[in-house]
């Protein structure tokens, strides 16, 4: 009943308008992608001069929680979706009402909060670290004796890229924990001794087409990604289960648009579920360049309800994440990769450049992953 619309009309064609939550470099590339396509793009984002409103016909700036503000904005668009993944769930569903949101905000709502996420995991019998909830103002310290050390600490709510997290190796650590968690509702996970960090990227259409792009090996610095290497030096067979727990899950969330999907993969060969995100992931870019087609471009194509893209893989990649760090000493140095044909610089516009802050990323293709991976840390060294 959900999608009843859809059966009467089930394409929203180029020329219509699709609407974004949030102004990031996400929303830009989308952005890019649908308008590439003909489409119009409208962007609702908190700050003036957004990444995404920069290459957008319309940019809205006005506060998340503003629901006259979001109701206008929703009024103008043929479809919604967003791009950031903290948008309270609320007026999402007051979109719903008044045109088509996608993902559902149901799905926003579970993927958004780790203790819910973990939950449904858990009831979905997915494979997930083991895990144990405090509510605000719980004893973290009793959560932490349960799953046992080491563990991390995770507050529940607007955590992203290793952002309110602590890592608790014995008893020592509980007097932190309890001191940075204190009366936030936080989720306490068994820390597990990775061999790596892996990710798929899902896309599923209302029709309940999925289409999942090649697995990618993540690397991390600082908890932010560094590294993406396509294909990932993962056993085949860890690849086809990061694969299809991805297209499981996206069907059991009932999925209409894209979603990231994080992985651990243990020592022993299991893929535990870390994380889902459900729009457009860090780890997929490596799509736009190495492709038939874009995560963006896929984006479009599930939430406008046209047939899904072609994910096959062209060449072996490594994405590398170009963060505020790397104007410590003044602009980057860009030239020795604008001089490569083998590599493609993408930039976010963005003016200022923070530590720790996302400003662009690079490709780099070859013919096989390890001299991508070479290259593409020279590269980044001579920043
Ligand atoms: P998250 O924001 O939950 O994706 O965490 C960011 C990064 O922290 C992950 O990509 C891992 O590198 C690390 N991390 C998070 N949770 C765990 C865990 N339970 N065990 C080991 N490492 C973790």
């Amino acid at each position: 009943m959900r999608f009843a619309n859809f059966v009467v009309n089930p394409m929203i064609l180029p020329g219509k308008t699709i609407g974004v939550l949030g102004g990031g470099q996400l929303g830009r590339m989308l952005a890019q992608a649908a308008t590439r396509l003909g489409y119009r793009v409208h962007i609702y984002e908190p700050q003036a001069h957004s990444p995404a409103g920069a290459v957008a016909h319309r940019e809205v700036n006005a506060a998340y929680d503003d629901l006259a503000a979001l109701m206008a904005f929703a009024r103008g668009c043929d479809v919604v979706t967003y791009e950031f993944e903290n948008v309270p769930a609320a007026p999402l569903q007051a979109i719903a009402a008044l045109t088509r949101l996608l993902p559902d905000w149901r799905v926003l709502e579970t993927a958004q909060n780790r203790s819910r996420e973990k939950r449904w995991l858990r009831d979905q019998g997915l494979p997930h670290a083991q895990f144990a909830e405090v509510a605000a103002g719980g004893d973290v310290a009793a959560a932490i004796r349960q799953v046992g050390v080491p563990c991390v600490v995770k507050t529940a709510d607007f955590g992203y890229d290793g952002k309110g997290q602590l890592k608790v190796m014995g008893e020592a650590g509980l007097a932190a924990a309890r001191e940075k968690f204190r009366g936030q509702p936080a989720v306490i996970e068994q820390f597990i001794d990775f061999a790596c960090e892996v990710s798929a990227v899902v896309a599923r259409s209302a029709a309940g087409e999925v289409s999942v792009f090649p697995v990618s090996e993540n690397i991390h610095a600082d908890h932010i990604l560094e590294f993406s290497i396509v294909p990932a030096r993962v056993p085949a067979d860890v690849k086809a289960r990061a694969e299809a727990l991805a297209r499981l899950i996206a069907g059991k969330i009932g999925l209409v648009g894209v979603m990231g999907v994080e992985f651990f993969v243990t020592r022993s060969g299991d893929v535990l579920v870390n994380e889902l995100a459900p729009r457009t992931h860090n780890s997929g870019h490596y799509t736009m360049d190495a492709c038939v087609t874009s995560q963006f471009e896929q984006q479009v194509r599930a939430i406008c309800g046209l047939p899904l893209g072609d994910p096959a893989l062209l060449s072996p990649v490594v994405m590398v994440n170009i963060l505020g760090d790397a104007w410590a000493k003044g602009e980057p140095k860009w030239e020795a990769l604008l001089a490569d044909p083998a590599v493609r610089l993408h930039l976010y516009g963005k003016s200022e450049a923070r530590p720790g802050r996302k400003m662009g990323h690079f490709t780099v293709r070859a013919a096989d992953v390890e001299t991508a991976l070479a290259k593409a840390r020279e590269l980044k060294e001579k920043l």
